[in-house]
């Protein structure tokens, strides 16, 4: 049977999204070298730099090739040269517009402790524990997306909205059961239902959903508190669920315990298209000196093999070579400081990934020809 055939579309974006994200398609080169996919992977501007070029961070054209494709891989955009543009021209409009044409309400967020990455945790090793977590945020809806909205300059006052509906709750605590039911099966329904009336409908839906899913156990947890225990006992969690804006900050904060913001993948599923994604931003600090770490954008790679592709074994095949070139001691700038290790660039990090795959696919020949 061909190898299935994956059109994906590259949104490099700014800063170091384009470092990042070539190394996460090396890595998906280096799987479909050996026949797990064929690839089609087609490059468009998107954020700061399609401002530039467009006039607009997202251009028809890309946005059409996105809705064209199979998967959508992103690097980062933004940048403080595009701060002071009117909205319309900012690239973080065009991601959340973006988001919302394809449609994916689910960011899936995992942040494992890798024990090879125990020294670059912010918490002891016996505070950080084995923590495995996946933050599942609903990203359509919440603060950011809520009308009424906006900024009366003049008047010195501005306003957002937070509104949900119980069928946007529904269907997102529904996909963090599913993925509950694959891991340890234990969902933390996190809200502020103390204080806000949305947050008291999104913990009657949770409860309600939780009755299609008796196997899994569920508890809710008011975000402030999810923040505390997030840094004294990281290990108690699962999965956790939550709105828009509480998942877009404890998922950073999950994501800083692990090590390094540029270790964390993100998927965005659930629409026509789904969208992978480092958590870290376009990083203008470091950018264009080859020191960014590639590996929440590889990784990011690997989920887009497994949701988009279908093909676990190939994801895995990425993990695993990313848990290997750290277990050897490589480090990108931001693990190493000063820790043992040695330190490699953007570019060399990726070439010990892609490396690490072909051994994983030698063994793997190795063993069927036995
Ligand atoms: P950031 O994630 O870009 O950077 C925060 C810190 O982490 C910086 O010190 C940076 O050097 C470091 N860092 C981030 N990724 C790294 C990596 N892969 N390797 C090594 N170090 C890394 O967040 P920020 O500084 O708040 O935002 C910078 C710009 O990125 C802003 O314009 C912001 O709007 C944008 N942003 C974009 C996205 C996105 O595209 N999804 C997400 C967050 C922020």
């Amino acid at each position: 049977m061909p190898a299935r055939k994956i059109i994906i579309v590259a949104l490099p974006g700014d800063g170091i999204g384009p470092e990042v994200t070539r190394q996460a398609v090396r890595a998906l080169e280096t799987i479909a070298e050996h026949g797990e996919c064929r690839l089609e992977i087609h490059e468009h501007p998107a954020g700061g730099c399609a401002v530039d070029e467009f006039g607009t961070p997202l251009p028809r054209a890309t946005l059409d090739a996105c809705l064209g494709a199979n998967a959508v891989l992103l690097g980062a955009v933004g940048g403080p040269k595009w701060d002071d543009r009117p909205r319309s021209q900012r690239p973080e409009t065009g991601l959340l517009q973006l988001r919302s044409a394809l449609g994916g309400f689910a960011n899936l967020r995992p942040a494992t402790f890798l024990p090879a990455l125990s020294d670059c945790s912010p918490l002891r090793p016996e505070v950080a524990g084995q923590a495995d977590i996946v933050v599942v945020r609903e990203l359509l809806g919440g603060l950011y997306f809520g009308e009424p909205r906006g900024y009366d300059r003049e008047a010195g006052e501005a306003h957002n909205t937070m509104r949900y509906g119980a069928e946007e709750v529904g269907r997102i605590a529904r996909v963090a059961f599913d993925l509950a039911r694959g891991r340890r099966r234990k969902v933390t329904s996190v809200d502020k239902a103390n204080v806000l009336e949305v947050s008291q409908l999104w913990r009657q839906t949770v409860q309600q959903v939780a009755h299609a899913y008796p196997d899994v156990a569920l508890d809710h947890m008011y975000v402030d508190a999810c923040a505390m225990h997030l840094v004294t006992n990281p290990a108690r969690f699962d999965v956790i669920l939550t709105e828009n804006l509480f998942g877009d900050v404890l998922s950073d904060e999950a994501a800083a315990l692990t090590g390094s913001l540029g270790m964390l993948p993100s998927a965005t599923i659930g629409g026509p298209v789904n969208l992978y994604e480092p958590i870290h931003g376009s990083a203008p600090d470091i950018a264009g000196r080859d020191i960014a770490n590639p590996l929440g954008a590889i990784a990011s790679a690997a989920m887009l093999l497994r949701y988009s592709g279908a093909l676990p074994q190939a994801a895995s095949h990425i993990e695993a070579a990313i848990t290997a070139v750290l277990k050897a001691g490589y480090r990108t700038a931001d693990l190493a400081r000063g820790r043992a290790g040695q330190v490699v660039g953007t570019t060399e990090m990726g070439s010990l990934v892609c490396g690490a795959i072909r051994d994983a696919y030698e063994r793997q020949f190795a063993y069927h020809a036995v």
